[in-house]
């Protein structure tokens, strides 16, 4: 019998609290936006090793990002302390590492086998190309190939024998690059029925945070971990899914339901996180085509009832220092909106810090404008970049230089980390032309070629970083290959964040706004073509992200779009988002007098308001 619940579970509401007793078998919970999914699993972990004596190291969690799982450790931390240390919270790179560490030898890998960076893989391409150009341009078909062991479509002969023959490379070299980590693993498993049964009878609680992101090889990995009436514990919204354009995502949970017969359902339909308007507007944007028709979600009624707003600027500028402005006005105390006919409202925002503020958009470019607004209001800010530390120029090049020194082959291993990089960065500086510097200062580097002052921040940046290996040089590769993101973005800091519509899914703030809510960024449209051009399952999942976005709300939302913006170089006029023509003329209040120049419509409607 399960002892009694204690009040950990009282912190649940029923269908919350029904599905966290759910201890065995297959469980599915399809919910919406801040139901309390997150809460939920980390709850439902807790019990099992406080309550039902589950041994903590029986219990796997896995989620999608390094920070997502370093999180849920977090809560579990506080929730199960003592028993926390003992349960494994991976995300499936990370889980997939694990496993190919401890089978290195079945997978034919040295017992110190590195981790392909990008440049690395990159390096070993151009071998087999000739050339660094068309292997940037062949590397994704042979990620493909390898990926579906051939079974993408449109590949050739030539992409099948380089994928071989990239492979080969790979292994002389003792490397793993990104995509093996997970498919090793599953062809390991799926070659040795001992080998499933060791890591079953080793994990046998298993729960997948964000289910809705799992792609095919990730399933089949779920799939050979836990047997068909397995503790396995599957927690999604299919109306997130906005990492794939295929649809797959509703397959995966109807596929949970035909692999895993016996699993057991939950909906959670109280949204604890947003104010009732911002909900309902979610709702409508995503209601067109949305996986769940039969969704239910009810807002919880204790965050406030201010008016979704929909702000109407002429330029990024403007936009731009419409949220440096309405921030200092809700700091401030009284939220008193400059457009709103000098309305004062008193919805009790004042209490606010920067914090509780996040500015969210669809690409990368458009932070700069708001950047620079809040510099130039003196408004503390923090950007969440998506960029791998790996990634950024200078860093690439100095892990590809380390990269062909293979693990365990250095003679003098125990050089600390970061005098290698510091030697690596020197050998790079030396065979840099030795016009390059001047070239620089004129500014006319081609954007391939190196600069030495690229060189010198990559060194910086990775320091911090190479400082915590030690002499450690695997720890160092492993932890930069996985993903380590340049990223200094911290939680607890006391400043406004800024943050991709990607980046956002999980998280949440009192405040949010979403910039570039226009015609061209979403859905995202190259400049110059036409809307009629776009796939509609990308403009499904655009819509999707809009959706993740507005969710991310809790007292106050401002959904902003510029009469026109610089693409590109080119300035072009632009309308407001389609997806805003789903919004009910009540859900939302407008702000702001642009009058777009084409006017469609659609624009004249929002004008009248
Ligand atoms: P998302 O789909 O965005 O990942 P989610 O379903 O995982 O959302 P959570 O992040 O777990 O939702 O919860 C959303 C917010 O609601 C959190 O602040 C959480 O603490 C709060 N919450 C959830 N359930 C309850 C509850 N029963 N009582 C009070 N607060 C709750
Ligand atoms: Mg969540």
């Amino acid at each position: 019998a399960v002892p009694a619940t204690g009040s950990l579970l009282d912190r649940l509401d029923p269908d919350q609290r029904a599905a966290a007793e759910i201890t065995e078998g297959p469980l599915l919970i399809i919910a919406g936006p801040g139901t309390g999914k997150t809460r939920t699993l980390t709850h439902r972990i807790a019990h099992l090793v406080t309550a039902c004596g589950v041994p903590a190291e029986q219990c796997l969690a896995i989620t999608f990002t390094r920070r997502a799982a370093e999180e849920m450790a977090e809560r579990l931390a506080a929730l199960a302390p003592g028993h926390a240390p003992r349960i494994t919270t991976a995300t499936f790179h990370s889980l997939g590492l694990r496993i190919l560490r401890e089978q290195h030898e079945r997978a034919g890998l040295g017992p110190r086998f590195g981790i392909a960076d990008e440049a690395a893989r990159l390096a070993v391409a151009a071998e087999l190309t000739g050339d660094e150009r068309s292997a940037r341009r062949l590397l994704p078909a042979i990620s493909a190939w390898r990926r579906t062991g051939g079974a993408a479509e449109g590949t050739d002969a030539e992409i099948a024998d380089l994928a071989e023959r990239y492979t080969k490379a790979l292994r002389r070299l003792d490397l793993v690059d990104f995509d093996d980590l997970i498919a090793l693993p599953v062809a390991l498993l799926e070659a040795d029925e001992g080998l499933v049964a060791a890591y079953r009878d080793r994990y046998r609680w298993i729960s997948v945070d964000e289910y809705q992101d799992v792609d095919e090889t990730q399933y089949r990995l779920l799939r050979l971990l836990a047997p068909p009436d397995g503790n396995l514990t599957a927690i999604g919204d299919p109306d997130q899914a906005i990492y794939r354009f295929r649809g797959a995502d509703v397959g995966f949970f109807l596929r949970f339901r035909q692999d895993f017969p016996a699993a057991r359902e939950v909906r959670l339909t109280r949204n604890y996180r947003s104010a009732a308007p911002i909900l309902t507007a979610a709702l409508q944007v995503i209601a067109p085509t949305t996986l769940v028709p039969d969704r239910e979600l009810h807002p919880s009624g204790d965050r406030g009832d201010a008016p979704v707003t929909v702000h109407r600027a002429a330029t990024e500028q403007a936009e731009a220092s419409f949220v440096a402005r309405t921030i200092e006005q809700l700091i401030g105390g009284a939220s008193f909106h400059a457009f709103d006919s000098g309305r004062v409202d008193s919805d009790g925002a004042s209490g606010l810090g920067f914090s509780d503020f996040a500015v969210l958009y669809r690409t990368e470019r458009q932070a700069r404008a708001v950047m620079a607004a809040l510099t130039n209001a003196g408004l503390p800010f923090q950007k969440r970049s998506h960029d791998r530390l790996a990634d950024r120029p200078g860093v690439a090049e100095i892990l590809a230089e380390l990269a062909y020194a293979p693990a365990g082959a250095n003679p003098d291993e125990r050089m600390p980390v970061l005098r290698r990089v510091r030697l690596a960065a020197d050998a790079l500086l030396e065979r840099l032309p030795a016009d390059a510097a001047d070239e620089a200062e004129d500014g006319e580097t081609p954007p391939d070629r190196l600069t030495p002052e690229q060189i010198h921040t990559a060194v910086e940046l990775l320091k911090p970083l190479a400082e915590r290996c030690g002499d450690d040089l695997e720890r160092f590769r492993t932890e930069l290959a996985l993903g380590v993101e340049v990223d200094t973005w911290d939680p607890r800091a006391d400043r406004i964040s800024l943050l991709t519509l990607h980046a956002s899914k999980g998280l949440e703030f009192p405040v949010v706004f979403l910039v570039g809510c226009e015609d061209g960024l979403l859905p995202l449209r190259p400049p110059g073509t036409r809307p009629e051009e776009l796939d509609p399952e990308h403009v499904r999942e655009e819509r999707r992200l809009l959706f993740v976005g507005m969710t991310r709300a809790e007292r106050h939302l401002y959904v902003s779009h510029a009469a026109e913006r610089t693409r590109q170089g080119v300035t072009r006029a632009t309308g407001p988002s389609p997806f805003l023509a789903d919004l009910d003329a009540s859900a939302y209040r407008v702000v702001g007098d642009a009058v777009p120049r084409r006017a469609k419509p659609r624009q004249v409607q929002l004008r009248l308001l």
